[in-house]
């Protein structure tokens, strides 16, 4: 064997699968497999970002103090002890990489989000799975598989790829009980789904071992930029500030970020009809015999009677042209996440859901 090897943990990362986006033979396709809003980013977004092509020769600011006023106000968050990346992704990396190395162990729950585990393998720590309940995070089981070694909690609120959340008494009982030397990261990346709920910041402010990270990817519309913000305790934030790289986000990211956040009729109209779309999408794939549990995210797990069952109908699909995503990769083979697509792709999907059972019974 070669002496050239990689850092412990490296070679046991599986490769990020993203959602697929072509069919072979097939021109009219609606992708709903990666969460994305389908009316894409709202027109203040894409004037900021042709703006930007005037500035593409300077670097861009280090300190993103533009872009955190913006997220302050419109969040009402301290500018302070917000930090921003390339995506949540990246800030996720920067909380594995700063805390937790060799011999640590990195906690997330049985369905939970892959980058979760990516990250921590990255930073040579030891990522700890931990069932859920019925789909839904388990205070209980997170806090029985907490040892001295725990340095960071990962879930999502609302999770990615069920859709369900926890309560705000139960995320604060989770980090009342962790062993001091751990973090909770509270996910946020589809919180602004949910009316009138502030992703945890509240929790952030009330507690020392709070961080949560945020994304522009999902209902802003802006995946294709790669801009994620993550809001913690100050001494967390310097900390990961020193690992952030002074240029990690663009000027072009910048400023079109900030035109994103700072368009809040735009996203109340997004919120509102991915609350729409998702209970009507909802109800027709119950009608048609494919139950799910109540999301409160912009997508919708659907529940088949066995994963040959799942399988067969994402072909179905696909045939038509519509694209899903299989999550047997995250512990779910007899389900597939669909994406709340706009009217037309909801109508799409569902009486095609409903032809494929149709055929069956
Ligand atoms: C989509 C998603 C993200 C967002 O990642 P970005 O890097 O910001 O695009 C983060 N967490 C979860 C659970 C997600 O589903």
């Amino acid at each position: 064997m070669s002496q050239i090897q990689p850092q412990p943990g490296i070679m046991e990362i599986k490769l990020y699968q993203g959602g697929q986006s072509h069919v072979e033979g097939v021109s009219d396709v609606v992708k709903l497999s990666s969460n994305e809003n389908p009316f894409g980013p709202s027109d203040k977004a894409k004037e900021a970002f042709a703006r930007s092509v005037h500035s593409l020769h300077r670097y861009p600011p280090t300190d993103h103090a533009a872009l955190r006023a913006a997220i302050g106000e419109v969040h009402g968050v301290d500018p302070a002890r917000v930090i921003c990346g390339v995506g949540s992704d990246e800030i996720i990396t920067f909380l594995c990489q700063a805390y937790a190395g060799t011999g640590d162990e990195v906690i997330h729950t049985e369905h939970g989000f892959s980058m979760y585990r990516i990250s921590a393998l990255a930073a040579g720590a030891t990522p700890v799975e931990v069932p859920e309940r019925e789909r839904v995070v388990d205070v209980d089981a997170i806090l029985a598989a907490c040892t001295e070694r725990t340095r960071l909690v990962f879930i999502a609120n609302p999770a990615n790829p069920t859709g369900t959340m926890i309560g705000g008494n139960e995320v604060a009982r989770l980090a009342d009980g962790l062993p001091p030397q751990a973090i909770l990261v509270l996910d946020g990346a589809y919180a602004e789904f949910v009316e009138g709920y502030d992703g945890g910041a509240a929790l952030v402010e009330a507690r020392e071992n709070v961080v949560m990270t945020r994304t522009f990817s999902k209902l802003y519309g802006l995946g294709g930029l790669r801009i994620g913000w993550g809001y913690g305790p100050q001494q967390v934030i310097d900390v990961l500030n020193r690992v952030r790289g002074p240029f990690n986000l663009s000027q072009t990211q910048l400023e079109t970020a900030e035109a994103a956040v700072r368009d809040t009729a735009y996203a109340e109209k997004c919120r509102a009809e991915n609350t729409r779309l998702r209970a009507w999408l909802s109800e027709a794939l119950a009608e048609a015999g494919v139950p799910s549990d109540v999301s409160c995210a912009n997508f919708i797990l659907a529940r088949f009677a066995s994963q040959a069952e799942a399988e067969s109908c994402d072909d179905w699909l696909k045939s038509k042209g519509i694209i899903v995503r299989r999550v047997a990769g995250y512990g779910l083979p007899n389900c597939l996440r669909i994406t709340v697509g706009d009217e037309a792709s909801c109508r799409r999907v569902a009486h095609a859901v409903r032809e494929f059972k149709g055929q069956r019974t």
